[in-house]
């Protein structure tokens, strides 16, 4: 067998082709789709042949088989959940990453990603304003930028108390108290499960989610012992900001590590008109961030960032004989959790190399002005109630009755050319927009506020 790179080109040319098919049925196609995963499964489901087949055919096959089952997440008319699209140069970056096929994970291995990664790291400390010298992980979403921000955090309160967890464990170990907001994101409990913590100690919130300093202040009065608290940039119904000056000062003189989950939301850190918002964000000690939701890269890409020097590496480096160090800076798997993965970060530094920094701040303002529209022309509409105050990129809408909100969001859904999230937001059913893409413009604004207007007059 031989590497013949006429077949690699006739495959990625194959593969170009069919990605522009996709990519420009966008901004026409309705975004739901067409078949679920029942159907998929019928189309996909026959037992694997004997014989290879010709890798185009492979392409061509996956490329048709696959399209009435895509969601058009990329869409400018796509509001669910919390996801965004793709920037043109962040898709192209993620071609070369696949092409490139390096294990990112060491410095001394892949000189190029290491450099092009640690860059990126530096550009978006800078942008969010958090301390430079920071530690910046490439994670695989916000989910495991919180599960590695809390094991530093582990790591370094237990070890304040004289306990090595890396070598004793937690068991036998010194209780640590973590709080958290009543409103956190279910990925703060997982990533606490997932370090041997269970659920936290609950911290009341306000009317729009954020975490209360003075009930923040009585719990922290009662706690003895290592602390976490794990504070919110980004409520997923409000988009509210927890008030980070504040928590962070409360804690801090209770010796507590201050986590940020800041999913979407540590991006408004970059805009100066929202900044404000995030008032003392900068002085916690660990936080995680996405890039694949408003920074707009392709699936998938978190970020974990730790601010105290050498904690990632002592609460997550490795050290084995065959890995090989490049100098003295800590190399990838040190402040993150994988020993291989992608040159995830690569991407990073496209979207924010094509953006500029004025780019990052019109993307980021341009969200939340798409927002606020969306939640001006809607609350027009008749038994509609924007429930939250629209700070950043999410609104949460009403219609009257927790009824008559479930039969809207059917209607809206069933009817696929806009997609909106059904949720439940403090006791009652909502429907929840989330403008996280970078495309969505004021005709997607008009196109989706008609959108809901026709699931209003349809819903029974
Ligand atoms: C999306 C989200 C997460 C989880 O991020 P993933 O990238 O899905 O792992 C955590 N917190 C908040 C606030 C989120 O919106």
């Amino acid at each position: 067998m031989e590497l013949n790179p006429d077949e690699y080109k006739d495959v990625l040319d194959r593969a170009t082709a069919r990605s522009m098919e996709w990519i420009e049925s966008i901004p026409d196609r309705h975004v739901a789709p067409s078949a679920n995963v029942d159907a998929m499964k019928r189309v996909f489901g026959w037992p694997q042949q004997d014989d290879p087949i010709d890798p185009v055919d492979v392409v061509d096959e996956l490329a048709t088989l696959a399209e009435p089952g895509l969601m058009a997440m990329p869409s400018g008319r796509f509001f669910g959940w919390v996801i965004g699209g793709t920037l043109p140069a962040a898709l192209g970056a993620d071609v070369l990453v696949s092409s490139w096929d390096q294990n990112a994970a060491m410095r001394y291995a892949s000189p190029a990603t290491a450099a092009i990664e640690e860059v990126a790291g530096e550009w978006l400390l800078d942008l969010l304003g958090l301390p430079s010298g920071s530690d910046v992980g490439f994670t695989t979403g916000a989910t495991m930028g919180n599960w590695t921000g809390l094991a530093a955090a582990r790591a370094y309160v237990l070890n304040q108390v004289g306990w090595d967890v890396n070598t004793k464990g937690l068991q036998g170990a010194p209780t640590v108290t973590v709080l958290a907001g009543a409103e956190r994101h279910a990925s703060v409990d997982l990533a606490l499960r997932y370090l041997g913590f269970g659920l936290p100690t609950i911290v009341a919130a306000d009317a729009e989610g954020r975490i209360r300093v003075d009930a923040l202040r009585t719990t922290m009065d009662t706690v003895d012992g290592p602390v976490i608290l794990c504070l919110q940039a980004g409520n997923l119904h409000s988009g509210a900001f927890d008030p980070m000056r504040e928590a962070i000062e409360v804690a801090h003189e209770h010796g507590a590590w201050v986590h940020v989950d800041g999913a979407f939301g540590l991006w408004a850190a970059a805009s100066p008109s929202l900044r404000a918002q995030l008032d003392g964000v900068e002085t916690a000690d660990s936080w995680a961030t996405d890039a694949h939701k408003t920074l707009n890269v392709p699936y998938d890409c978190g970020v974990a960032i730790i601010s105290r020097a050498g904690v990632s590496r002592a609460a997550l480096g490795a050290q084995t004989s065959y890995l090989i160090k490049d100098g003295e800076a800590s190399d990838p798997y040190d402040v993150a959790p994988e020993m291989s993965r992608r040159a995830r970060g690569v991407p990073v530094w496209a979207a924010l190399r094509q953006l500029g920094r004025s780019g990052v701040v019109a993307l980021v303002d341009g969200l939340v002005a798409n927002a606020q529209a969306l939640a001006s022309g809607l609350s027009a509409l008749p038994d509609v109630t924007v429930l939250n105050d629209v700070v950043f990129t999410q609104v949460s809408l009403y219609f009257g009755s927790d009824d008559r909100t479930r039969a809207v969001t059917a209607a809206l859904i069933a009817d696929g050319a806009v997609w909106m999230s059904g949720s439940k937001w403090q006791g009652h059913d909502i429907l929840r927009i989330s403008v996280s893409n970078w495309s969505t413009d004021a005709d997607d604004v008009a196109f989706s506020i008609e959108a809901v207007r026709r699931a209003i007059e349809s819903a029974t």
